[in-house]
């Protein structure tokens, strides 16, 4: 097997070579992850290539979105963002390489001959091989359109791939590959191995899907006497019921997962688990990451997509996270409740105050959201229903008498205030939840919400004795 590892006046360089379809998909983004993984862990450098042959779909709004994904996700590049598509003129140059080297050859065949030829080869149980493969030039028809084809090799192919061991193809499982159109544009697996050659490619991470391109690859590598890359295929992602991966399963683009409240840091660390292990580490910073990603540790078997496992690792790296940037974040997921306070300024210092507590409670933005709601909302309240069940007459005295209580204290701390409600349970001669329940019924008029002498602290003391105000009864 090919050492993955080069010595350093070869340091590693890897790609990734995203196709534009619109958004970059969890599987590109994985791909991604473990390119820029082993670039960083080597000390090497990342490239991003556009593969935007396709002019249709390569609208400059798909360009941006896979860039914005990456940005997002903090997979940054090296150098500029090359483009496939303007390489045509490259390409072709190697093309015509090959057919002086007599590796490829011009094919004149009408496409219904390619077709009664395809017929033939797979009812033979082989692939294509033209008849110009070995036709001299010179019976060429006149002012007859050509495609230029690979002289596809008689010996078998086997290529050593770093995550499938060692694969073998029969030389008939190859045919005569087009490499240039008969309008002369070039084909996908040229202008792959052409370019990766040129940005200096040493070790391709990709798909499972792209194997049998590997094997075709390799061929072309071998041709022009260039050194092939080390290629590691890994399995496609699939879904929790070891389907193929569908939108159902998750199968949406990096924004999808930024737009429900996981941090790019918690998808990393996901995807990275996704298809890749490090004993049962499942947690991991970057540098962790960096310092362990080996092409070993990349699984044969299909990583199973668990959103489970996400809403883990993201709460884990959620509850890590700086106080600061978690406010800033969380904003934009406020937007969905409904009668909040707007003061940014209330806002932002509420959210900063409770922040500590908060972050351990939520595994998604989204949920950190709903869980500070309770600071937020719009007093007075009005409590219906479950929400008001704590609340009968005699609760209400007893808030009246725990508002007078507490509006006599000094000091507004949470360690003394969860003191003052034990003794005021006490005093009352009541279980601590006769005190408990219509308080946090009054504090957070039925939201989640942490400990109540926390809420207490978070909320401040005017605000917290005027929540109580709007829910007590004086007459005692
Ligand atoms: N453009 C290909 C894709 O999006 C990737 C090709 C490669 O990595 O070699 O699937």
């Amino acid at each position: 097997m090919n050492s993955h590892v080069q010595n350093t006046n070869n340091p590693i360089r890897t790609r990734f070579a995203p196709s534009p379809t619109g958004f970059l998909h969890i599987g590109g983004a994985r791909t991604a992850l473990f390119n820029w993984l082993l670039a960083k862990r080597h000390g090497g450098q990342f490239f991003l290539r556009i593969e935007d042959t396709d002019r249709a779909r390569s609208t400059q709004d798909a360009i941006d979105a896979i860039l914005d994904g990456l940005t997002w996700l903090g997979l940054d590049w090296d150098g500029d963002v090359i483009s496939q598509f303007e390489r045509a003129g490259r390409h072709a140059e190697i093309a015509h390489e090959l057919l002086a080297k007599g590796q490829a050859f011009k094919c004149y065949c009408t496409p219904d001959e390619v077709q009664e030829l395809r017929d033939q080869a797979f009812a033979e149980g082989r692939a294509l091989r033209s008849p110009w493969r070995d036709r001299d030039a010179s019976e060429a028809p006149a002012d007859t359109p050509y495609t230029v084809r690979f002289r596809a090799p008689d010996s078998d192919m086997v290529l050593e791939d770093a995550v499938q061991g060692s694969v073998r193809w029969a030389a008939k499982e190859f045919d005569d590959l087009i490499l240039l159109r008969s309008d002369g544009t070039p084909t996908y697996n040229l202008a792959v191995v052409v370019d990766d050659h040129d940005m200096g490619i040493t070790h391709i991470v990709r798909g499972d899907d792209h194997l049998v391109n590997g094997g075709r690859q390799s061929q072309i590598y071998d041709a022009l006497g260039w050194e092939r890359p080390v290629f590691a295929h890994v399995p496609l992602i699939h879904g929790q019921d070891g389907k193929k991966l569908s939108k159902r399963h998750g199968d949406l683009g990096a924004e999808a997962y930024r737009d429900m409240g996981y941090l790019p840091e918690g998808l990393r660390n996901y995807l990275l688990r996704l298809g890749w292990s490090h004993g049962d580490q499942e947690i991991f910073t970057d540098e962790e990451a960096i310092a362990a990603f080996d092409l070993a540790g990349l699984n044969k078997a299909p990583a199973r997509m668990d959103l489970d496992k996400l809403n883990h690792i993201n709460g884990h790296h959620l509850a890590h996270a700086d106080d600061d940037r978690l406010t800033e974040l969380v904003l934009p997921f406020l937007d969905t409740l409904e009668d909040r306070i707007t003061d940014a300024d209330i806002t932002r210092q509420r959210l900063l105050t409770a922040m500590p507590v908060l972050k351990t409670r939520a595994a998604t933005l989204e949920e950190l959201a709903r869980q500070s709601y309770f600071l937020l909302k719009i007093r007075p309240f009005h409590l219906e229903g479950k929400a008001a069940k704590p609340l009968n007459d005699e609760a209400r005295q007893r808030l009246y008498r725990l508002f007078t209580r507490l509006s006599d204290l000094s000091g507004w701390a949470e360690e003394s205030l969860a003191e003052e409600l034990k003794q005021f349970a006490e005093t009352e001669e009541v279980g601590f939840g006769k005190v408990g329940q219509p308080l946090r019924a009054a504090l957070t008029g039925g939201a989640p919400a942490p400990d109540l002498a926390q809420v207490m602290t978070f909320l401040g003391r005017e605000e917290a004795l005027d929540r109580i105000k709007d829910q007590m009864s004086a007459d005692a």
